[in-house]
């Protein structure tokens, strides 16, 4: 197997699940200088992680143009919780 040789369809590499745990942190810009180049350097010939990559900053941008769902979710588990220990809701009720 030659280390030269570069398939589109190459399985993932080591380097490549070195990349995927701090991709997050590359793309929201908290990886430090040297991680950032690295991880940089990784994506613009690793097809693999380019896409990867796409794909979480794809993600990343449809969640910031959305109306933070997580937040409502929080929201709403609060104000359940805090209803439910002034006693308005009694366990077991349905929930809407
Ligand atoms: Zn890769």
């Amino acid at each position: 197997m030659s280390l030269f040789r570069r398939s589109l369809h190459r399985p993932p590499t080591r380097e490549c699940a070195r990349v995927a745990k701090v991709l997050q942190a590359y793309l929201d810009g908290e990886a430090d200088e040297e991680t950032a180049a690295a991880v940089s350097a990784h994506l613009e010939t690793c097809r693999h992680c380019g896409l990867e990559a796409k794909a979480f900053a794809g993600l990343k941008e449809s969640l910031k143009r959305s109306t933070a769902p997580d937040r409502t979710t929080r929201t709403r588990l609060q104000e359940f919780a805090e209803r439910l220990s002034a006693g308005e809701i009694e366990v077991g009720d349905q929930v809407d």
